[in-house]
């Protein structure tokens, strides 16, 4: 089929929740992917964060063959030991010792949100309030929509869920002031992604963690972005030095086959006890040991490192690119998460790039977003500094 033809089908069968949509990506190979009339491109964008060691990788593409020909599902009322193994290695790598397994990011965000309240309510006390951040996205189920901080998301689907309130990013008094002795939790994204690539400063996160101890609130980072090196951390906020008590992942974690976790410490794993959450397909046979396969390369040695030379690089050159043109107002990010800010939006410069063989996204109306995979080369880092160079020129930007 072209992309045209899929187009056509897509419009007359899809509910329009993703707008227009002209291309069809129909294979991919490392950081190239090709759409349905064969063109090719570069893949700055990884499907959102998601294939972080770009299309196809063959450690991923062997785990998936061998394990969909030894078991795909038999629900969670058996043990199953690619999940059991996933689980030991990703308490092995950061703070959380105990883990659930789910399908993707909000699902992981409800499972934290779920075992927040419960484990207040074990405890005998009522903190059911939790309290995000503006410009936050934590997802679409109607508890997700509550907890982000975007009343474009909410719009519609009022009610919406009891006990959220939000403060201003990076503003510790504010976060202070909105405590009550009620509140359960705090919920951020360490960067915020969909916000707009927002970078805190450095003190943040250390400063909000101080103020949870305090105040005896949990603190939750939802990872699902920022996760899976990403920012050249294993999980972002291992580069800051500050540990949550629950983590949320999902995007990167199986490298494009579905899956969501929620991690947390032992105290706060008594939250759940059986029959108190479940979810079918969470941490089935393949999911798992495709994120085990994942976990495995992103923990080789030097992995980490490299996306933080690369991340330097790519910001370099897009800080040189700033300074050439006025109409980009900031450029931020950590590692292989990078957000230029301009003063009108970006969808025009999307498509140039686009027209131009290379994929890259927006994160709001007026924020490019690259989120390329995790095993790009400088020469293609290299290659789009130049393709935007040349498309911002074409513009007139
Ligand atoms: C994408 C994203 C989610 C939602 O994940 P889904 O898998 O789409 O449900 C939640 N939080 C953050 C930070 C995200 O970037």
């Amino acid at each position: 089929m072209t992309n045209e033809e899929i187009k056509n089908l897509a419009d007359q069968y899809l509910i329009n929740t993703y707008g227009l949509r002209n291309l069809a990506l129909v294979r991919g190979k490392g950081t190239h992917v090709w759409d349905a009339d064969g063109k090719e491109y570069i893949d700055l964008f990884s499907g959102i964060a998601v294939c972080n060691l770009g299309h196809c990788h063959p450690e991923v593409t062997k785990t998936i063959m061998e394990q969909s020909q030894k078991l795909l599902h038999v629900s969670n009322l058996y043990n199953i030991e690619p999940q059991v193994l996933l689980a030991k290695k990703l308490s092995e790598c950061c703070f959380a010792k105990k883990w659930f397994f789910c399908n993707g990011g909000a699902e992981a965000n409800e499972a934290a949100i779920k075992i927040t309240r419960r484990y207040w309510t074990i405890k005998g006390l009522y903190k059911p309030h939790i309290i995000t951040a503006e410009q936050s996205f934590h997802g679409r189920t109607l508890a997700t929509i509550t907890a982000t901080g975007q009343p474009k998301y909410h719009k519609g689907f009022e009610p919406l869920m009891p006990g959220f309130s939000y403060v201003p990013f990076n503003d510790v008094s504010a976060l202070e002031r909105a405590i009550t002795e009620e509140t359960g939790a705090v919920l951020l994204e360490p960067i915020q992604g969909e916000g707009g690539i927002r970078v805190p400063s450095p003190n943040y996160l250390k400063e909000v963690r101080e103020l949870c101890n305090e105040k005896k609130i949990l603190l939750i980072f939802d990872e699902v972005q920022t996760g899976l090196g990403r920012t050249g951390y294993l999980f972002a906020h291992q580069g800051y030095g500050v540990e949550p008590d629950i983590m949320t992942l999902a995007k990167g974690l199986a490298n494009g086959v579905p899956i969501g976790a929620m991690g947390c410490t032992e105290e706060v794993a008594q939250g759940f006890s059986p029959g108190s959450h479940a979810c079918t397909f969470g941490g089935n046979p393949l999911s798992t040991a495709t994120a085990l396969t994942v976990m495995n390369e992103l923990t080789k040695p030097g992995f980490l490192e490299r996306v933080r030379e690369l991340g330097e690089f790519f910001m370099n050159g897009l800080r040189e690119i700033a300074t050439a043109h006025p109409k980009i107002k900031e450029v931020r990010g950590r590692g292989l998460m990078m957000g230029v800010e301009f003063d009108e939006p970006v969808s025009p410069l999307v498509n140039q790039l686009l027209g131009q063989g290379i994929i890259c996204g927006s994160a709001g109306p007026n924020v490019l977003r690259f989120l390329p995979p995790l095993i790009i080369g400088k020469e293609e880092l290299a290659q789009a500094l130049n393709a935007l160079q040349q498309a911002l020129g074409a513009l007139g930007w």
